[in-house]
């Protein structure tokens, strides 16, 4: 069936990550107006579509399975100028849930996405973890297997944003754990659980203690974990600076190069750097200068 009121598009359409009052007017709309509703588990859609008083809409099965073989289709009943309204089981399609794909697949053909926006466990989460949220980065779900997952929690180390996690109760105190030795036992931790539901609990603290409260409480549910980013580094003073610039030239780096080496790692200007480079190379070929060996100067920067 053609719907009258519109060429076709694919429609996100959040759902409540809880709290049935949270189904916003736009998204009923969309729902019991659709041609089609693609969804992760037509039994919970269609239990959604009944206590929002929807009724019964064809639905369409798509979940991680099925989710690259339907796009065809999908992209097809869009160009046929059908409304196809995507779910997943609750929040958000595409994040840390299926649609990623299907989205890409429709915009590469050049139709229309529209997203109704509403609950978000990750946003969500964040807002009300009284972290910094100025600048965030979303996690999803880190790597079950211990390589993946240490090399994962090396590479943040040093985030300097805000992260969020999306956990299950059974690995929660394993991850807080792993937090704890990757970030530091002291790094800012807020655990957000049950959000929107009857038993939302938030925990606060330092990541030690996270872990050990996960560990005797055993928290049920559905969580979030909220980290604070890496405190920045300590900025190192003018005697160190002029260490490192003296052992990068003895290295046989150029004063480019050393600038370049020294201020990035440091968050310090690379100008300043160069500029003590340059003063550092010259007093070496001096008498009495400064002993580097193997620097060069390659002039300009
Ligand atoms: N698409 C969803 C969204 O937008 O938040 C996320 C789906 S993901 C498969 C499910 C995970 O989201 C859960 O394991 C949990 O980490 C988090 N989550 C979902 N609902 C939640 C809630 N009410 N409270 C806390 N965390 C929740």
């Amino acid at each position: 069936m053609v719907n009258p009121s519109g060429p076709g598009a694919l429609v996100l359409v959040a759902t409540p990550i809880g709290n049935l009052g949270d189904l916003s007017a736009r998204a009923s709309q969309e729902l019991s107006t659709a041609d089609i509703i693609a969804c992760e588990d037509t039994r919970r859609t269609g239990r959604l579509l009944s206590l929002a008083g929807i009724g019964r809409r064809p639905l369409l099965r798509l979940d991680d399975h099925t989710e690259t073989a339907r796009a065809a289709e999908v992209v097809t009943r869009i160009e046929r100028g059908e409304r196809v309204v995507l779910v997943s089981d609750a929040g958000m399609p595409a994040i840390s849930d299926p649609g990623e794909r299907l989205v890409h697949a429709v915009a590469a053909a050049g139709l229309t996405i529209e997203v109704v926006p509403g609950p978000s466990a990750v946003v969500t989460a964040l807002a009300g973890s009284g972290l910094p949220t100025q600048r965030f980065c979303f996690e999803g779900f880190l790597p079950r297997r211990p390589g993946e997952r240490a090399s994962r929690l090396a590479v943040l180390a040093d985030e300097a944003r805000t992260m969020v996690f999306y956990e299950s109760p059974h690995r929660l105190a394993a991850t807080l754990a792993d937090l704890a030795t990757a970030f530091g036992v002291d790094r800012p931790v807020v655990v957000a659980r049950e959000l929107t539901k009857l038993h939302e609990q938030w925990w606060r603290g330092p990541a030690a203690a996270a872990a050990t409260w996960a560990s005797e409480e055993s928290p049920r549910g559905e969580l979030v974990i909220v980290v604070e980013g890496a405190p920045p580094a300590p900025q190192p003073t003018a005697g160190d600076l002029e260490a490192m610039v003296v052992a990068a030239l003895a290295r046989g780096g150029s004063v480019k190069e050393v600038a370049t080496e020294v201020a990035a790692g440091h968050g310090v200007s690379r100008r300043e750097v160069y500029a003590l480079a340059v003063r550092l190379a010259g007093a070496s070929r001096r008498p009495g200068g400064v002993p580097v060996e193997g620097g060069r100067d390659d002039g300009h920067h």
